[in-house]
């Protein structure tokens, strides 16, 4: 209906005019930690049903919660790395609802005091442009149970492995404004996570998950009312759920209607939003300081201490990587998305041509893996291989051309390149008089060519190259043979 090609993203062009998305997240990251937050039992995924089920996460009555130090350690590792202001005194309070997988009737959480404040983080769109989004807080609290629905045909049953397990709850200001900024922040949270190792990054195993507010607006306007999609926990979905949401408060405001505040759920498969429950439906949770919990108390060293442990976190190994290696922002920005990505680069680029290593890996190494359902780790060839590939193209050994071959055979031998170039005779020809004898061929096998040429078809040069990369099955350095042939046909 529209000509929608010249709309940014995060608009959406309606009869009345175009509407831009306003979006906030509140991220749950699962803290790598072997036992829950206040109890001993073991936060491992996968395990057999009830199997991780200490007497505190079964809520036996007299039981008291004892909070994992390590837990906390990560909740401020985790804020001091999002540039946030870390609380020293925050405090616990009981959520409560009723629900079959919460044996408690409440869940542990933090309300008015939080331990962690707020901050802001440096998010990279794809474009290579940058933006910086607020966060709100970040708090710990416990996860909850789950229930099986689908082992009897008239029961549910209840697994309480989860039930426990440390979550940090991460909430974004509202100033996402397209799906894509909401995917790149996503990315760029779970890239810092995993850089600090508080959390696994796992989105398919739900150790990372986003609920999506959404809410839109014409320009300049205040914000509108906002849905808030559950539990999404991966960026392809995220994106897609922030879009369509968006349509479908852009269509109802465009018809005269109203948004009602409600949770919503994304249906993966018509890749809509559907109502899960209303405003009205809301729980009052009764938020009370928890009485079996006495407030966090920190000292300013011991945050210090936290602090001055800290690895280096991407923004600035990107920046690194771009004064050291002379590789682009946005090349380097790929690149420190994950630590054995950086780590790799550095090993294979190391004395070498950075911007080459970079297109290698980037383009080649990163486009084969996909290619094949690898995932990096079991990447065929190591990061010594991929930067001896650069070595021999830099000095001339072999061709571009060959490289791809001798790449591709990388990945289904894992030899090293110097090997498979042996084995195959790839090397390079740049000696002049082996060239020669090639040029002098091709100049006898087309005489007709060679006349049009020196009569003024300029363009035929091109014809020649290739004639003699040809017979030289893609050895011949294609430098040498450019100036060559420019001599012998003067
Ligand atoms: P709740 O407990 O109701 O979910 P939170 O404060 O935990 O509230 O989270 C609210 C989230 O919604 C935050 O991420 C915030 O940025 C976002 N948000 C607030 N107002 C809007 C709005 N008008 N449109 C979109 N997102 C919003
Ligand atoms: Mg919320």
């Amino acid at each position: 209906m529209n000509d929608t090609s010249t709309l940014k993203p995060g608009h959406i062009q309606g009869e009345t005019g175009i509407w831009e998305m306003v979006i906030g997240l509140e991220i749950h990251a699962q803290i790598s930690s072997k036992s829950k937050l206040f109890s001993g039992a073991s936060a491992s995924f996968g395990s057999e049903a009830n199997r991780n089920v200490s007497l505190v996460d079964a809520a036996m009555p007299g039981m008291l919660p004892v909070i994992n130090e390590f837990c906390v350690e990560q909740a401020v590792k985790t804020g001091l790395a999002l540039n946030a202001k870390i609380n020293n005194v925050s405090v616990f309070d009981r959520k409560n609802y009723f629900y079959a997988d919460l044996p408690q009737g409440y869940q542990i959480s933090q309300f008015t005091k939080p331990i962690v404040g707020e901050g802001e983080i440096i998010v990279d769109l794809d474009d290579g442009e940058q933006t910086t989004i607020g966060i709100e807080r970040l708090h710990l609290e416990q996860d909850a149970g789950k229930s099986l629905h689908d082992q009897h045909p008239t029961k549910s049953y209840i697994d309480l492995n989860r039930t426990g397990v440390a979550l940090m709850e991460i909430v974004s200001k509202p100033d996402i404004r397209s799906p894509q900024e909401a995917g790149a922040y996503v990315k760029k949270i779970r890239s810092i996570l995993r850089y600090i190792g508080a959390c696994d990054g796992n989105m398919e195993e739900g150790s990372l998950r986003a609920d999506c507010n959404v809410s839109v607006r014409k320009s300049g306007e205040e914000f509108g009312t906002r849905c808030e999609i559950k539990n999404l926990n991966s960026i392809r979905f995220i994106i897609q759920a922030i879009q369509s949401e968006a349509e479908r408060q852009v269509d109802i405001l465009e018809e005269g209607g109203t948004i009602d505040q409600e949770t919503r759920l994304f249906d993966t498969s018509t890749g809509e939003t559907r109502s899960m429950r209303s405003k009205e439906d809301a729980h009052d949770y009764r938020y009370f300081p928890d009485p079996d919990l006495l407030p966090l108390e920190f000292t300013e060293s011991w945050v210090q201490d936290i602090k001055e442990k800290l690895p280096e976190l991407p923004d600035s190994l990107k920046k690194r990587l771009v004064k050291d290696f002379g590789i682009t922002s946005y090349d380097a920005s790929i690149l420190v998305e994950e630590k054995d990505y950086v780590d790799f680069y550095q090993q294979a680029a190391n004395g070498r041509d950075g911007k080459l290593t970079a297109n290698w890996m980037i383009t080649e190494l990163f486009g084969a893996l996909k290619k094949d359902n690898l995932s990096f780790s079991e990447s065929p060839i190591t990061s010594e291989n991929l930067g001896e590939l650069i070595s021999l193209i830099s000095n001339g050994t072999i061709s571009g051309k060959i490289a791809k071959e001798v790449f591709s055979e990388m990945m289904k031998s894992k030899k090293s390149p110097s090997e498979i170039v042996k084995e195959k005779g790839l090397e390079q020809v740049s000696d002049d008089s082996e060239i020669l004898k090639l040029i002098d061929q091709v100049i006898s096998d087309n005489q007709d060519k060679v006349n049009e040429y020196l009569s003024g078809k300029d363009k035929l040069f091109g014809f020649f190259v290739g004639q003699v990369m040809k017979l030289s099955q893609g050895k011949a350095n294609p430098g040498v043979v450019n100036k060559l042939l420019k001599e012998k046909l003067k």
